[in-house]
């Protein structure tokens, strides 16, 4: 917290051996071996997900899902209890609006999950018990685990498909950033986030989706657009991939109210994100999606990937491996969106079949990308162009079957078969995109 109360590395408790704040160990205790007894339970138990449902007036067969977890290692101060709130607050939100009289274009599902540090258990099950209509009817899945893992600036995960949406509705709320009072979210965020991306990225200020939470039944497997939201530190001058005290003992109410977030304005300013995302997703005609940022998103991942196997040139020649057919996918599925968007521009809005047929079009995007026969050696995840990385569950990874493919090249494995292998996942992606290609084109 860089508070007077931060250790310096002369730091040293109580306890009758030496030791330091880290990283690493000194001296020869790097050799030294530890005996831990660990007491804990191994039981059967009963879990609990609550699920509240606004009925959609025009299209109540559409669905958006609002879901957090409730369960806690220990106390949970910030994981989950400031998600937690923020589920609790939008849904007493909406049912404000709904004593006023209005209900939402779209059912909106509100969702409060048990049992997610156990292994994402509830929300996975309901995914699974309800795999049928959700893979039909679910719009989007908006995430509300933890507010904040820091206080410094927004940090978004998402689909492509919910950019534009994020950095219209970030333009709307006021930035709860000390200093920045009379600027909005999106601001501020551009100002703090800019170098961090300029200096190592050059692109979008929005991050992959991984895993280690309750959105991955409903984005990795079944392919519904998802988006998660939360304030952040400042991540070119902390690398660490969690804040400290992270499912520990010390994660506490007075560790929010204390250091986190003493006014709560950056949770409202999540919570407001959370909202209106639900909000627009739900009550919006046509039905807030941006295809052409998806095929953006496919054109630099391709890129980078191809990037990659290139280290391997010679060997690629020898191979006889080509991007080619996923570089020609992209660009097809590229131009679909850009007519798709072209046409939905002239859509007549007061043709409800018309604007349901494009609507539909839009859910299924997503959809698209989903390989029935999952990923090589997991196949739970299911999305071609996303998964957690295989090397670090909370991060994402793009073109994960090609990526995990190409990585056993420098493992002095079998090449010929490892590049056979490569081979099957380029064309696994490129007839993924290209058939998600095939949902946007018109319908007749
Ligand atoms: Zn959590």
């Amino acid at each position: 917290m860089g508070g007077p109360a931060a250790p310096d590395d002369s730091w040293m408790g109580s306890l009758s051996v030496p030791y330091n704040v880290g990283p690493g160990f000194m001296g020869n205790y790097s050799t030294r071996k530890i005996r831990m007894h660990v007491h804990t339970y191994n039981k059967i138990t009963r879990i609990y997900n609550v699920i509240g449902i606004l009925r959609g007036t025009v299209e109540p067969d559409r669905y958006i899902i609002l879901g957090g977890h409730r369960d806690s290692w220990v106390f949970g101060g910030i994981d989950p209890t400031t998600g937690t709130a923020v589920l609790q607050e939008v849904a007493r939100s909406f049912g404000k609006l709904k004593m006023e009289g209005w209900r939402p274009r779209r059912t909106i599902i509100f969702a409060s999950w048990d049992a997610e540090e156990f292994g994402l258990l509830g929300s996975t099950e309901w995914a699974e018990e309800n795999v049928k209509v959700l893979q039909e009817r679910a719009v989007a899945y908006i995430n509300s685990d933890s507010s904040i893992e820091g206080n410094y600036t927004l940090r978004a995960d998402c689909t492509p498909l919910l950019y534009q949406l994020v950095y219209n509705l970030t333009k709307e709320i006021s930035s709860p950033d000390e200093g920045y009072e009379s600027k909005s979210l999106y601001e501020s965020w551009l100002e703090k986030d800019l170098s961090f991306w300029y200096l190592f990225f050059a692109a979008h200020r929005i991050n992959k989706l991984g895993s280690g939470s309750d959105f991955e039944a409903y984005f990795q497997r079944l392919g519904i657009a998802s988006g998660r939201v939360r304030y952040t530190k400042n991540r070119v001058t902390d690398k660490y991939s969690n804040y400290p005290v992270y499912h520990t003992v010390y994660e506490t109410f007075e560790l929010v109210e204390k250091f986190y977030d003493p006014t709560f304005r950056k949770q409202l300013a999540v919570a407001q994100l959370r909202g209106s995302l639900v909000y627009e997703l739900a009550d919006s005609h046509v039905i807030p999606f941006n295809c052409q940022d998806y095929g953006e998103a496919l054109r630099k991942y391709a890129k980078r990937i191809y990037n990659l196997a290139k280290k391997h040139e010679e060997q690629m020649e020898t191979y006889e491996v080509s991007f080619e057919p996923l570089f020609s996918a992209v660009k097809n599925f590229t131009e679909a969106a850009a007519d798709f968007h072209r046409r939905l521009e002239q859509v007549d809005l007061k043709n409800p079949l018309a604007v349901r047929s494009m609507n539909d079009q839009l859910m299924f995007v997503e959809r698209a990308f989903i390989d029935p026969l999952g990923l090589p050696g997991r196949t739970f995840y299911r999305h071609v162009i996303f998964a957690p990385s295989s090397h670090n569950k909370y991060v994402g990874e793009s073109f994960p079957g090609i990526y995990d493919a190409l990585f056993d090249i420098g493992n002095k494995v079998d090449l010929q078969k490892t590049w056979e292998n490569v081979k099957r996942q380029i064309s696994i992606a490129a007839f993924t995109v290209q058939a998600a290609a095939g949902t946007l084109k018109e319908v007749a």
